[in-house]
């Protein structure tokens, strides 16, 4: 039988989400995605009205289905969590269930289980500036946003996830790349630091007691709708040209393929890792 993996972090097929969606329904799995809820309208009509119809087509010929398209806000946990103005606000009023806990609740509730869950989402809104000028509020959002929307995440689709199975998160490279996250700021090195640790930790607690394996994957550069929004990945893809072992642009399939292999039972041993899919880059040191 198929697995299910619910993606979340899914809002258009230029992000490592979308390529891990592929990845899994190439291998096989029935795909459920957890979409940002501001970006939850413009996605859902692009894929009826077929936009990403070309980027849906599996190595077989066939299209990806996405099973079911959740509303999801991983910054809150339940509703009372959520502030007035957030409620209020148009681009969420027209959505409902779209806290982790309900997201989490309805999808017990169409599918009673899952096998491999998926967080590839991240935010950080002062990204752009450097840590000693980062703001506690914004260093705190992008933790939230970025790193406890993960612990979240699992917390609440634990009960849910079928024993052996696996749960997933992307990180940038943050030990090797100093020339270049230096940059990479607001918080966002700490939020990507954290979810490297919590890895280990999440790995020992959800291993015992519930035989999940959980793993992480840290990615090279990508061109995705975030990274553009930051403004300098267009640097990064190049210094990764100019100084990895493998000098090629890194595919998002590439990380795909990763995902794919690491929720397969041919990674049945491998849990608490922290996988690079960078063409080498971490491999080369601080003074490259
Ligand atoms: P992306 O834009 O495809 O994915 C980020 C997603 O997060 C978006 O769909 C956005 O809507 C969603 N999101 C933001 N805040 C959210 C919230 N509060 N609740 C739910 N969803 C929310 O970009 P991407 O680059 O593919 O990012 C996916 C992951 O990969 C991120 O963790 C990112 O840091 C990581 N990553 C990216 C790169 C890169 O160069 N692009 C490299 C390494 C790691």
């Amino acid at each position: 039988k198929g697995k299910r993996a619910f993606i979340a972090g899914v809002a258009d097929d230029n992000g490592y989400g979308w390529a891990i969606a592929k990845s899994l329904a190439a291998a096989g799995a029935e795909i459920l995605v957890g979409t940002w809820v501001p970006a939850l309208n413009i996605f859902e009509s692009s894929l009826r009205r077929g936009k990403f119809d070309e980027s849906r087509v599996l190595p077989d010929g066939s299209l990806m289905e996405i099973t079911k398209v959740y509303p999801l806000d991983a910054v809150f946990d339940n509703p009372e969590d959520v502030p007035e103005d957030i409620k209020t606000n148009k681009r969420y009023a027209g959505s409902s269930n779209w806290t982790v806990q309900e997201a989490a609740e309805c999808v017990k509730q169409d599918f009673g289980s899952i096998d491999i869950l998926v967080h590839s989402l991240a935010n950080g809104p002062e990204v752009t500036k450097p840590l000693l000028e980062t703001s506690r509020k914004g260093y705190l959002a992008a933790i939230s946003a970025s790193s406890y929307s993960y612990v979240s995440l699992l917390k609440h689709f634990i009960p849910i996830m079928n024993p052996g199975m696996l749960s997933l998160q992307l990180m940038t490279e943050i030990l090797n790349l100093q020339y270049i996250t230096h940059r990479y700021g607001g918080g966002m090195s700490s939020a990507k630091a954290a979810l490297e640790s919590d890895t280990r930790v999440l790995a020992f607690e959800a291993g015992r007691k519930h035989k999940i394996r959980v793993n992480t994957i840290s990615a090279g550069p990508l061109r995705s709708r975030a990274a553009k929004a930051i403004g300098f990945i267009d640097m990064m893809i190049d210094y990764s040209l100019a100084n990895a072992p493998l000098q090629k642009e890194l595919s998002a399939d590439e990380v795909g393929n990763t995902a794919a292999f690491l929720a397969s039972p041919l990674a049945s041993a491998i849990t608490g890792a922290v996988i690079y899919v960078d063409n080498g880059l971490n491999a080369m040191g601080v003074g490259v």
